[in-house]
Parts: C-alpha cells; sequence; structure tokens
C-alpha cells in the first residue's frame, strides 16, 4: 500500500516555522551577478562559488566586461568551481548574447532567459525567482532528494518532481518552497545520515517513520520513534554507514566505471560501494542497492559529495578529465584507471588490489592472466570491431578491445582511438573478421546480413560486447570468447 503523502498545508506550516530565514545562497547584487553565480554553482557548492564571484564580479562587473574577457584569465578567476573550461565559454557567451540581443541586461521573458548561454530551465528558474520575483520551482539534488524522502513525488528526474511540487503547493509559495526545502536538505536531511530524529517533519515523512524505502539511499531507515532519540537513523542493509577509513584503505567508493563496479562484487567489496553510474548495471541487483550518481560522461558531483566517498575510481577513457578535475576541487580521493591494453589490466588488478585491501585478489587474477599470454603469436586474420553504426566507427588498435583481439591472435586494422569510417574506409581496411558487439551500439542480425553482403569472403559476428569491453571483470570472459573465433 502507498504511505500516506503529508498535507501540503502542514507542511509549508512546518517549514515556515523551522526556516523563517530560508533565502537563496548564492550572493549577488543584481541579476546580473545573480545568472553568472547560478551558472558557476553547477557541479560546485553555494559557499564555493560565494568565495569565487567577489573578485570576479570586480574584473567584470557587467556583461559588456564579460563579453570582451580573455578566456585564460576568466578560467583562471572560475577554476575553483570545477568544469571552468565550458563556465568561462558560457560566461563570455553569455555576456556577448545580454549585449547583441538585450542591451546588456537580464531579460525578465523566460523564453529569453532560457535561451542564453549556460542558462538552462533551472537556472532560468533561479533566476526567474530571485532576480525578479516570478514564481518557480527550481530542483536541485536537495530538493529532488527531500521532496522523495517526504512522499510528495516518486518521479525520477528533477523536471518530473518539479511538475509534482508544482501541482501539490499554491504558486505563491513556489519561491519560498524552494527555499525552505534546500534549507531543510542542508541542515536536517542530509544525503547520508538524515537526521530523523530531530526533523520537524517527522512524522509526516514516510521514509523517516521507515513506511518505505529511503528513495536516496535506497533501504529502509530504522523507525526513529522519538526525536529525543539518536540523530544518526540505523539502517538496515548493507547501507553506507558513515566510517573512517581503516589504515587508509577506502571504505566508501564510488565507482564510475561499469566493469570496476562489477570487479569490486566480484572481489567482495559490495558493501564498500558507496555509489556508482547508472550504466553499473552489473551485478543486477546493484541497480536496486547502490545509489546512482548520473552517467560517467557527467556524473552529478553534487551527489557525488553528498555520499561522501574516499575514493572515486574512474577511467581516462570512460569518464572526462574534467571530472577528476572537480573531484580534486571537492578534495574527493580519486583514482584513474588507464586500460588500453591485457597488461595495462594486470597492472590495474594490482593496484586495486593494494589499494583496496585485497593484494591476494589483484595478484591472483593478474599472475593468471599474465600465465595464459605467455608464448608468441603469429599476426592472424585482420580483425574490424565496430562499436558504432550511422556513422561506422570502429575500435582502434591502440584500444583496449583491440588487444584482446591481438592477443588472441588476430591483427586489428584501422585507426587509432575510435575513429569514424566511411563506406571506402570500410572497404580499404579489407576485414577478414568483423565484430559486431552487443553494445554500445546494439548491432543485430539485420547490420550482420548488411555486411555480409558488402564483405562475402569476410566471416561477420554478432558478439557479447560486455565480454569484449569489460574490461577487468569479464577479461578472461573476453581471452576465451576471442580465442574460440579462431
Ligand atoms: S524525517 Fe528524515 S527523511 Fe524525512 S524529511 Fe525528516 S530528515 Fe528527511
Amino acid at each position: 500500500m502507498r504511505p500516506p503523502r503529508p498535507a501540503p498545508a502542514e507542511l509549508q506550516r512546518r517549514l515556515r516555522a523551522a526556516y523563517p530565514d530560508a533565502h537563496c545562497a548564492l550572493d549577488h547584487a543584481d541579476p546580473f551577478q545573480l545568472v553568472v553565480a547560478t551558472i558557476l554553482s553547477a557541479q560546485c557548492t553555494d559557499a564555493r562559488v560565494n568565495l569565487t564571484t567577489p573578485a570576479l564580479f570586480v574584473r567584470y562587473p557587467d556583461a559588456a566586461a564579460l563579453a570582451e574577457a580573455r578566456p585564460t584569465e576568466l578560467e583562471a578567476l572560475i577554476k575553483s568551481t570545477g568544469f571552468y573550461h565550458n563556465k568561462a565559454k558560457n560566461l563570455i557567451g553569455l555576456g556577448q548574447a545580454l549585449m547583441a540581443r538585450h542591451g546588456g541586461v537580464v531579460p525578465s521573458d523566460p523564453a529569453a532567459l532560457g535561451a542564453l548561454p549556460g542558462v538552462g530551465q533551472k537556472t532560468a528558474n533561479v533566476v526567474l525567482a530571485n532576480a525578479f520575483g516570478v514564481p518557480a520551482l527550481a530542483v536541485d539534488t536537495h530538493i529532488f532528494r527531500v521532496a522523495r524522502r517526504l512522499g510528495l513525488s516518486k518521479a525520477a528526474t528533477p523536471e518530473k518532481v518539479e511538475a509534482d511540487l508544482c501541482r501539490l503547493f499554491p504558486r505563491e509559495d513556489w519561491i519560498e518552497l524552494h527555499h525552505q526545502l534546500i534549507f531543510h536538505g542542508r541542515r536536517v536531511c542530509d544525503a547520508r545520515r538524515p537526521d530523523c530524529g530531530a526533523c520537524p517533519l517527522l512524522d509526516l515523512c514516510p521514509t523517516g517513520q521507515g513506511q518505505m524505502k529511503d528513495p536516496h539511499l535506497g533501504v529502509r531507515l530504522a523507525p526513529t520513534v522519538s526525536r529525543l532519540q539518536s540523530s544518526v537513523p540505523s539502517l538496515q542493509s548493507a547501507a553506507p554507514a558513515a566510517q573512517a577509513p581503516t589504515d587508509g584503505i577506502p571504505q566508501r567508493i564510488i565507482s564510475l566505471v561499469p566493469s570496476v563496479t562489477e570487479l569490486l562484487v566480484q572481489w567482495g567489496l559490495a558493501t564498500r560501494i558507496a555509489g556508482r553510474t547508472r550504466y553499473c548495471i552489473e551485478p543486477r541487483w546493484i541497480r536496486n542497492t547502490v545509489p546512482a550518481v548520473g552517467g560517467t560522461k557527467d556524473p552529478d558531483l553534487d551527489r557525488i559529495r553528498d555520499l561522501a566517498p574516499d575514493l572515486v575510481i574512474l577511467e581516462r577513457d570512460e569518464n572526462p578529465k574534467g571530472v577528476a578535475d572537480a573531484l580534486t576541487a571537492l578534495g574527493i580521493p580519486w583514482l584513474a584507471l588507464e586500460i588500453r591494453t591485457l597488461k595495462d589490466c594486470a597492472a590495474a588488478w594490482r593496484e586495486l588490489g593494494t589499494r583496496l585491501g585485497v593484494p591476494e585478489a589483484g595478484e591472483a587474477r593478474a599472475a593468471a592472466l599474465e600465465a595464459s599470454l605467455k608464448g608468441r603469436r603469429r599476426r592472424g586474420p585482420r580483425a574490424l570491431p565496430l562499436i558504432w553504426r550511422e556513422p561506422w566507427m570502429s575500435s582502434g588498435p591502440d584500444t583496449y578491445l583491440a588487444d584482446l583481439l591481438r592477443q588472441g591472435g588476430f591483427t586489428p586494422v584501422g585507426p587509432d582511438r575510435y575513429p569514424v569510417l566511411s563506406d571506402e574506409d570500410l572497404a580499404a581496411l579489407a576485414p577478414e573478421l568483423i565484430l559486431l558487439p552487443s553494445e554500445p551500439y546494439r548491432f543485430n542480425r539485420r547490420h550482420q546480413a548488411e555486411l555480409q553482403k558488402r564483405f562475402p569472403e569476410a566471416i561477420v559476428r554478432l558478439v557479447d560486447g560486455q565480454a569484449l569491453t569489460w574490461y577487468l571483470s569479464r577479461t578472461e570472459a573476453g581471452l576465451d570468447l576471442v580465442r574460440s573465433f579462431r
């Protein structure tokens, strides 16, 4: 049965009493400063933005100055907010667009505001509400979490949560509610340790009362029967208890690499996984028990910070460098792997094993792989692993997949990295074996038939993409698969 949803009017009454001072946390003196600060606040804390903007606004006091900014100078001023290349580009674009289209003035029209560089719907809503008093309810990470815990929305995206909240609460209260929910999320309903025992909303909250699983942590909080109880709820399962690292060994790991997430489970470290990307989907049960922190290319850094990891694991091809820069800016330790060969796998197993306190597991796997690679390999048939269609893309000779083929006795062909190939390029490569993995592109029998027709002499195979591309967790399976092709 669905737990009862709190009455909106009572919820508002409590929030008003608890947070009479709720206000916009970004320091600003006018709409221009607010839109700049809001752009900087993406993937960054408001406090850090407030440390950055005073010097920024002295150097660039208005749209005209920003439009003329030199990228390197601007980047140096905003570097600590993370993703500073993109943010600098957006800010200069913002200044130029304001000068070209709006006489240097920030427009109060939602459509015109939303069309400015770097200003998405969330930023536009923040600016409309706080600079112009236009009712809007931008859903950030705190509101998303608190609204779902309170049972106000079951939606899985900020946009849908926003729509649910706007339906429930009177339009004239949206701005006030926006600030109150953010304050509540920051002060009481913490991402990792919601202080249910001290929460003024406890008797209205189905999550705090243990009537439903915490949609953020994915576990049921133990019922909190009295506000005088401990303010730290105990969790009933493998929930992320806050722990200091044990002898420097990470206890709260976030993996931004799907195959590494699977590897951690293989090594018996599941209870130490505090977060994963939405592509970390193996083993399947992990989807319901470990919180997701966005994608591999664009992880949600607020969410990562809220989960308080003591190690984030990255891979250089899988995750952009900007993610590592942002983690550094947030003071979060990270480890970046680089996997382009099977030798890299052996080195990574050893490094991860040592770093995570399971050196035997890493050494056993590395030694077994090295033993299986001993001996000379002949240069075998020309193999072309495709990874995308329209346009055709392949996994080049300097990638992990190509080395798997090489070690399996094939000769990978094509340009390095992940090149786009024209029909003529494909023909010129004259492949003798064409592999069509099931991911990242879902190749099917129709594609196989199409290529077989064009390359009647070649062998064209549909293959298990995870076996071929999930390094570390499936390297041995990938090697077995490739060897079976000979
Ligand atoms: S009772 Fe707990 S989960 Fe519910 S709003 Fe309060 S702190 Fe958050």
